[in-house]
């Protein structure tokens, strides 16, 4: 099984972010929250290495400079070390940020080269036309429970048989 790897691109944050409520302010660094999607409510505090960037950004938005887009999550700012994009609290988000894969699966070929990757529920991100093709006619019609978090053991079973009959092995990612 691999290792689930995040760019830190911020597309997740940026664009399902706005589930984020914050419903209370405890200080500058200290929130209560809710999620929008599963009501989920939780504590959450700006970690220190992101404080610097989490008030610039909220500094921004106070004034209409930030230029997020209107649906990036209030605590999705830049990542001051490793480049790319962060989420402020870190170790204290939501389960449904904790659980969010945004793929979950890679496909490889007998060289072992990385040739695409499931994505959302049993779509596949793919250079490759021909395993496009198969997947689209073979295994996207496959019935699927996958959900973010609970993925459907069946599902995956028949599909690494199904890419296997192919040549390519599926390695799903934790
Ligand atoms: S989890 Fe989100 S931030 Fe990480 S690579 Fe995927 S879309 Fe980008
Ligand atoms: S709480 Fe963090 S992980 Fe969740 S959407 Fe916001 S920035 Fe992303």
């Amino acid at each position: 099984m691999a290792k689930f790897v995040c760019s830190l691109c911020g597309k997740c944050c940026g664009s399902l972010g706005s589930y984020i409520v914050i419903e209370r302010g405890m200080g500058a660094r200290n929130f209560y929250c809710r999620n929008g999607i599963t009501g989920e409510l939780f504590p959450a505090y700006i970690q220190p290495e992101y404080a610097d960037e989490f008030e610039k950004r909220s500094a921004e938005e106070a004034a209409g400079t930030s230029g997020s887009p209107v649906t990036a999550c209030a605590f999705l700012v830049r990542n001051p070390g490793a480049g790319g994009y962060g989420c402020a609290i870190h170790p204290t988000r939501p389960r449904l940020c904790r659980e969010f894969r945004c793929y979950h699966m890679n496909i490889y070929d007998t060289m072992g080269g990385l040739r695409g990757r499931v994505i959302g529920q049993n779509a596949i991100r793919t250079p490759d036309a021909s395993l496009e093709t198969f997947w689209n006619e073979h295994i996207a019609p496959l019935p699927c429970s996958n959900r973010p978090g609970s993925r459907d053991p069946d599902w995956t079973r028949k599909v690494l048989a199904l890419l296997a009959s192919r040549g390519y092995r599926g390695d799903p990612v934790e």
